[in-house]
């Protein structure tokens, strides 16, 4: 497996690969391991064929984090991630330091950024002002650095993905996009690298998140009519505020296409939330 620090030396690489006629599939990840990002690396290793190449990108991106977040506290093991990608059979890593991400003292002041200006603009970018200005413009970087021609996103950051989509659509970026379904925890807790802060009683409360889901799921499909979207609003907020130690943040139910909120909510409408858990803050979707 090739570790690659460098912009250049990445890009080397990826030019003899593509060079050679070898398929590149590319997972970007801000590391911190665990099952749901090994997912994608083996769906990686599927679109890129027989002979093709898989790239993980290690990288937590200081653009995507608000000023009050949680950039320093998060998550952080070289070591063990390049074990793993090991393991996972994958063929190169770029795990850059910020200098090369962005141009030495400019973090976060590029003055060329990429912007989406319409699915952006709800629930994560709301709640976090210049998050996917911070994701598109990493992601533009990554995807010009790797030049893959397959790239897997996961479908636990759904507004993300379809962000991500929306941006190759619109600037012709040569690159199939992917989504691999979101992995679990035995108790349906979404895996996350943030996880890892959940100690006792907060992993236990952690789980509100996806039953308040299986709760929405099972309205949505016992009622022949649509349900007002306020009604399951009121019914989630119950239950994630019942937790002592969680909080709603937001939770919308939307068209799983152009992310529009909708007042009726059917099966086939697509719900999101975030909900503070202590420090900690988690999100989760799913289609209804
Ligand atoms: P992150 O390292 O959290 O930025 O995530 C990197 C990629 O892994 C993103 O495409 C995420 O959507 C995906 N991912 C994170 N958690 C999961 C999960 N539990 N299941 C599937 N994909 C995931």
């Amino acid at each position: 497996m090739q570790v690659s620090k460098s912009v250049a030396a990445m890009q080397h690489l990826a030019e003899r690969w593509r060079r050679q006629g070898v398929r590149i599939g590319f997972v970007p990840t801000m590391g911190y391991l665990h099952a749901g990002h090994l997912s994608l690396m083996r769906r990686a290793r599927r679109e890129a064929g027989g002979g093709g190449k898989v790239v993980v990108s290690i990288y937590v991106n200081p653009t995507q984090f608000g000023p009050k977040e949680d950039f320093s506290r998060y998550p952080r093991d070289l070591k063990r991630d390049l074990k793993l990608c090991r393991a996972a059979g994958v063929d190169a890593v770029f795990a850059p330091p910020d200098g090369q991400m962005y141009h030495a003292g400019t973090v976060g002041r590029d003055s060329t950024c990429v912007v989406e200006e319409e699915l952006s603009q709800r629930m994560e970018g709301a709640a976090r002002p210049g998050h996917f200005r911070g994701v598109t413009t990493v992601v533009a970087k990554l995807f010009n650095i790797v030049r893959p021609d397959v790239a897997v996103f996961g479908a636990k950051d759904y507004q993300q993905e379809t962000v991500v989509r929306r941006m190759v659509r619109d600037l012709y970026f040569p690159v199939k996009i992917v989504v691999a379904p979101t992995v679990r925890e035995p108790d349906g807790l979404a895996m996350s690298s943030r996880n890892t802060r959940l100690k006792g009683e907060l992993r236990a409360q952690a789980v509100a998140l996806w039953r308040a889901i299986l709760r929405a799921q099972a309205v949505v499909r016992q009622s022949t009519a649509p349900v007002p979207a306020k009604r399951l609003r009121a019914e989630v907020e119950k239950l994630i505020d019942r937790e002592p130690v969680a909080r709603l943040d937001y939770v919308e139910f939307f068209e799983p296409e152009t992310l529009l909120p909708v007042t009726g909510v059917r099966r086939g409408t697509h719900m999101a939330l975030a909900a503070w858990v202590g420090k900690t803050r988690l999100i989760d979707n799913a289609r209804l």
